[in-house]
């Protein structure tokens, strides 16, 4: 022991180098230094393990202790459970207690969804005369016969899709505005499809029904042949015209989704940690990163600490939607927090945990699994996969998001679709429309584990790039019998995966080293591209090929790593090849699958 007393810290089994300097309080860069000292080349966001964090935090004068693992997630037997089920669905029905609904506003753009929730906050003489000035945080509460109803203010099947599709399920209730004088449109009936997609009983708002050119009854007509009949008509659909404008019809509304949320079992256990979802998020200059968060389960407190998605925290304060201090938000209340390290995302998940410790722990886990994911973008559901899936029988319905270029082309791919299926397998048109395919589509997708199926027609670039980082599958077809031709046979199970091969990288040999019971390993320079642990490779002497096969091991100095730039050496050892000589050239390869051909 020297004389002085070293600083414990507590050192994850992993964290970056970012990390590492964060936790002594220095500069990333002279922990870079150090660590080049030690001999290994580190970035500002690389991943190191506790040893090698140790030795370095020791050499700046640290006492380093390995922080205690964080909570593991649960595992059950078809892998980890989400998150949203391991702390929502699993509840003690004997600690269930009724709840405020929460709604979401969907429809057609101009059909007066912005209009409708305006009106209806402007219905609540409770909450203003309370004082404070509204501000829109996400989400507002009213009072309507002495209950509470939560209204989320990002209308629009987009923000509500989007939300789902990253695991989130806010919405008790879809309200489903359409203008009278308009009836339904193709937003209407995207939004029709996605809140049936997830499961979310809708009302509709009857809504301008003060113009004089309003048809309510033709628009009952074109929800009765959407499968929404009225219940006036003899339906289970409730119907209520309002105008937003003329603040008519609003307190039926509000009377309506009470009504449907009393058939509903809207209920959660207030009395345990509070677990939500983050609506909004941002940084505010004066009061750093704020968020709103809904509170779906549990009771939120200040001075709870909070885990929002890979943003951790404590909270520090809590206001209402009119910019009140408050101490606790109870199931379904929206509120605005301060507190957290960094600003979360919307749709992240939030959960009280017992210390900030343990927050920070999981966040360090969480972005661990986001990197490692990150290599290999994990598809939601691929029709290869879903071909092996059916031959093991594990799956008994296919969600499909179909996409033609004309209406008319529609009708027979669906009709032709819905034949494919049988009694062992049901095929579920989660979506069918003319058009391009959207990021909204690709949220769908996600958030209803379905395939994309499109019909002569493009992808937008954002869906494409969504579709890519999501892991969605998308098939494009020109000609319908292909198209109808390739879904058999991956329903049948019969769909082989085509692969195509692509270098990744070339090294050069500059040394050979034979380490007992190992065999030989080659010190090499990448010359382009970059050399991959997970890849495979070929052994080239001349023009000549030696091997084919696979990587036993890649090291950068002692350390194993996944990957090594162009312009770095590195270690490469190979699984039963044993011949490397100086000079030959390694070449990693993937296999990945075929491209679509696009049209
Ligand atoms: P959104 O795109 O669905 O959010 O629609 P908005 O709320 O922005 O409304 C679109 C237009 O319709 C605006 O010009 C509104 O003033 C108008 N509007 C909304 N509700 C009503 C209504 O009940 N009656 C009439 N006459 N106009 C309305």
């Amino acid at each position: 022991m020297g004389e002085r007393m070293n600083r414990v810290i507590e050192i994850p089994a992993y964290l970056t180098v970012r990390e590492l300097a964060q936790l002594m309080g220095i500069s990333p860069i002279d922990v870079i230094k150090q660590l080049m000292n030690d001999g290994i080349i580190a970035t500002i966001n690389q991943q190191i393990d506790y040893e090698t964090a140790a030795i370095v935090a020791s050499e700046m004068g640290f006492e380093p202790e390995e922080a205690a693992p964080p909570i593991a997630e649960e595992a059950g037997e078809e892998g980890p459970v989400p998150l949203w089920e391991r702390l929502y669905a699993r509840e003690d029905p004997d600690r269930l207690r009724p709840r405020p609904p929460v709604v979401t506003v969907l429809g057609h753009v101009d059909h007066g969804k912005t209009s409708l929730l305006d009106a209806i906050r402007r219905t609540d003489v409770v909450g203003r005369e309370a004082g404070g000035i509204t501000q829109h945080i996400g989400a507002y509460q009213v009072e309507h016969n002495g209950r509470q109803i939560t209204f989320l203010d990002t209308p629009g099947h987009e923000a509500f899709t989007a939300m789902r599709a990253r695991g989130a399920h806010t919405t008790d209730i879809a309200v489903l505005v359409v203008a009278a004088d308009d009836g339904v449109k193709p937003q209407t009936v995207e939004a029709i499809n996605h809140a049936r997609a997830a499961r979310v009983p809708i009302i509709v708002a009857l809504n301008k029904i003060d113009k004089p050119t309003a048809q309510p009854d033709r628009v009952k007509q074109q929800l009765s042949e959407r499968g929404l009949t009225p219940d006036d008509w003899g339906g289970e659909t409730i119907c209520v015209p309002v105008s937003a404008k003329k603040q008519i019809g609003l307190d039926d509304l509000l009377e309506a989704v009470l009504l449907v949320a009393d058939s509903h079992e809207i209920k959660a256990n207030p009395d345990r940690p509070a677990v939500g979802t983050v609506l909004e998020a941002r940084l505010d200059r004066s009061r750093g990163p704020t968020a709103t968060v809904l509170v779906q389960n549990g009771t939120l407190r200040v001075g709870d600490a909070l885990v929002a998605g890979t943003v951790s925290g404590r909270v520090r304060q809590m206001l209402d939607e009119h910019g009140r201090p408050v101490k606790e938000a109870l199931p379904s209340t929206p509120t605005m927090i301060l507190g957290l390290s960094d600003v979360p995302l919307a749709g992240d998940i939030f959960e009280v945990v017992p210390d900030e410790r343990t927050a920070r722990a999981i966040v360090a886990q969480r972005l661990r699994e986001q990197e490692s994911r990150a290599v290999q973008a994990e598809r939601v559901l691929t029709l290869d996969d879903l071909s092996r899936s059916i031959r093991e029988g594990a799956i008994k319905e296919l969600n499909l998001i179909v996409k033609a270029d004309v209406q008319g082309s529609i009708e027979p791919i669906v009709t032709s679709l819905e034949r494919l299926g049988g009694e062992d397998l049901k095929i579920n048109i989660v979506h069918a429309a003319a058009g391009n395919i959207t990021e909204s589509d690709i949220n769908l997708a996600v958030a209803s584990r379905a395939i994309v199926v499109g019909f002569q027609v493009a992808v937008d670039p954002a869906a494409r790039r969504m579709a890519e980082s999501e892991g969605v599958d998308v098939r494009l077809y020109d000609i319908i019998y292909k198209l109808v031709d390739e879904m058999g046979l991956a329903l049948k199970g019969l769909l082989e995966p085509t692969y195509v091969e692509k270098v990744v990288g070339r090294a050069e040999v500059r040394a050979t080293f034979d380490i007992p019971k190992v065999g030989r390993v080659a010190g090499c320079y990448v010359r382009e591209g970059e050399a991959r642990r997970n890849a495979k490779a070929r052994v080239f002497r001349g023009d000549e090929q030696l091997y084919d096969g696979h990587v036993a091991s890649l090291k950068r100095f002692d350390k194993d790593v996944r990957e090594v730039r162009t312009g770095f050496e590195c270690g490469v050892g190979l699984e039963d090849f044993h011949d490397l000589e100086i000079g030959d050239i390694i070449e990693f390869y993937v296999k990945e699958r075929e491209e679509q051909p696009s049209t």
